[in-house]
């Protein structure tokens, strides 16, 4: 036996894997394709990732992991590791062929704060540097780690060992192990190596994606038609450029993400009737077909230009049939992705890294007999490798129907509005719920393991005519910590410390321990 565990794919998941792999005392080998440092797509963190990076280094004592649970701490630690600001998720609706300006009553536009302030933000990921950052943190924690490594296979031991096969630089390459991670996305090793099946999400749009880094994208916040539709006196909860920002039309939306150094990540994700008409295969040119359509996103990219080429992804979505057998599991990366909207990649990923660590701390991940579920209505914690499958699947089935639910409000988008509220909700509350009452948080991602919130997100859809606003807060309000789905916040959402506390019971905590939950955050 070579290692105890391969982990194939040094992204951030397959490296923060390989941390707390050793730091649970087993041999691990991180294999990557490539060679860092190298450019890669998924770059906007959230709440719950932040959360969840905090919560991992501490579990397992990975001290110089944690500073990259927010903006200040990480400025502080690595300031040379290249991160941007990222305050909330901002939403701009724009009208085919239309300039955009600020409507009155701002239902043109949804802003949600995610953080009070810069020291606790969240933040823009520039992969290249943070995945060799992070590659480099599992080799001092001890890991081997080989690149530029082509593997071909897995074949099992007559004891049910994964042996990986392979070459690396025109080397064979032959490794045993006693248990195998796939963290090298979807479509990835052991899909393939496995034959694993995709099977599309049920009543999901097809989707496709185009994207590049900039340098010279404008900001919103300095262009006039963003300018308006606060009251005398009011100011937006933060500056709408230092978020997640989203330009929304029939059909997609793109994202810009803005990073320290000078650089825009920005790309589109379309369904297949706009991808089509745009010939979004051809890239740039399409690119350009887009903001031909969209007169004040394309002055906001007036003096922008590519650092690099553009990538086309002609199909967005991916889901793996199975995500975990004997001695064997993908990354919930590996196993599905849906869409960057909301930014779900990170936290999903992270969820599964976390549920993946308490199988190798308890053993149960080289355990022989899979153990089954025997319900329809599996456990979201992860037992076994079997419900860790499970559990994988189902949370990215949730996602998918929420995401469809999107791109369906996106024609009216008060109704997107209104719908984004379950994962707002969700979100806040999970990552208040991990401080303060872990059991809460339980449900598992956007609560897909919370039967009553999933079925009211399922049956409620902004394609349906009427009310849609009174019946998402109705069916959110047992989680709303966040003083959400308020209208006469016309569509801001600041982050407010006084909303979480009066949201204590939902937390079924008293109001004095969130409080000092807040406090000692700073707030
Ligand atoms: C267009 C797009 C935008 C996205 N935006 C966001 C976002 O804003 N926020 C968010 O949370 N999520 C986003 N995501 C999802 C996000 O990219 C993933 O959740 C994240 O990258 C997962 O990280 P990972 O380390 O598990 O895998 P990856 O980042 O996919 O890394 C996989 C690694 O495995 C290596 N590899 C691949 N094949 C092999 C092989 N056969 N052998 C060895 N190594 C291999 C690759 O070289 C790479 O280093 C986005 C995804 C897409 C497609």
């Amino acid at each position: 036996m070579d290692v105890d565990l391969a982990i194939v794919g040094a992204g951030f998941g397959g490296s923060i894997l390989a941390m707390i792999a050793r730091r649970l005392g087993l041999r691990v080998a991180l294999l990557e394709r490539g060679r860092h440092p190298r450019f890669a797509i998924g770059e906007s963190s959230s709440p719950l990732a932040g959360i969840l990076i905090e919560q991992l280094a501490d579990r397992y004592g990975l001290p110089r992991l944690k500073p990259l649970a927010a903006f200040g701490a990480w400025q502080r630690a690595y300031p040379d590791v290249v991160c941007g600001l990222k305050r909330g998720f901002t939403y701009f609706k724009h009208e085919d062929g239309r300039p955009f300006s600020v409507a009155a009553d701002r239902s043109n536009q949804l802003l949600v704060a995610a953080s009070p302030n810069d020291e606790l933000s969240d933040t823009h990921w520039l992969r290249a540097d943070v995945d060799a950052f992070l590659m480099q943190e599992a080799v001092a924690a001890g890991a081997e780690y080989a690149d530029e490594v082509e593997l071909d296979a897995v074949e099992w031991t007559a004891g049910g060992c994964p042996v990986l096969t392979g070459r690396r630089q025109g080397v064979p390459f032959r490794l045993e192990a006693r248990g195998v991670v796939d963290a090298t996305g979807p479509r990835g090793f052991l899909s393939r190596a496995l034959g694993i099946e995709s099977r599309p999400f049920n009543g999901y749009p097809g989707t496709q994606a185009l994207f590049s880094h900039f340098t010279g994208v404008a900001r919103c916040d300095e262009m006039p038609e963003y300018a308006g539709a606060g009251l005398p006196g009011d100011a937006p909860p933060y500056p709408v450029d230092d978020a997640a920002l989203h330009h929304v039309f029939d059909g997609g939306w793109m994202w810009v993400l803005r990073f320290g150094n000078g650089v825009t990540s920005a790309g589109v994700a379309v369904m297949d009737a706009l991808a089509q008409e745009l010939r979004l295969a051809e890239g740039e040119p399409a690119w350009h077909r887009l903001l031909d359509r969209l007169p004040t996103v394309r002055a906001q990219f007036a003096d922008a230009r590519p650092t690099r080429q553009f990538d086309w992804t002609p199909r967005l979505s991916y889901r793996a049939a199975a995500a975990a057998g004997p001695r064997w599991a993908l990354l919930p990366s590996a196993a599905a992705f849906v869409d960057p909207l909301f930014s779900t990649g990170f936290p999903l990923t992270l969820l599964g890294i976390e549920r993946l660590a308490s199988l190798l701390e308890s053993g149960a991940f080289f355990d022989d007999v899979v153990r089954s579920c025997g319900s329809s209505d599996p456990p979201l914690g992860a037992q076994s490798l079997d419900a860790y499958g499970v559990t994988t699947l189902a949370e990215a089935d949730h996602t998918a129907r929420f995401v469809a639910g999107c791109y369906a409000g996106f024609p009216r988008f008060d109704d997107f509005v209104q719908y984004s509220m379950f994962y707002f909700a969700a979100a806040s509350y999970a990552e208040m719920a991990r401080r303060v009452a872990p059991e809460h948080a339980a449900a598992g991602f956007l609560r897909a393991g919370d039967p009553v919130f999933a079925s009211a997100m399922r049956s409620l859809s902004p394609s349906d005519s009427g009310a849609l606003a009174d019946r998402v807060r109705e069916a959110v309000d047992s989680v709303n910590i966040a003083g959400l789905c308020d209208s006469r916040k016309r569509n801001w959402y600041a982050a407010d410390g006084a909303d979480t506390i009066a949201g204590a019971p939902k937390l079924g905590v008293a109001p004095a321990r969130v409080a000092g939950v807040l406090a000692s955050l700073g707030l």
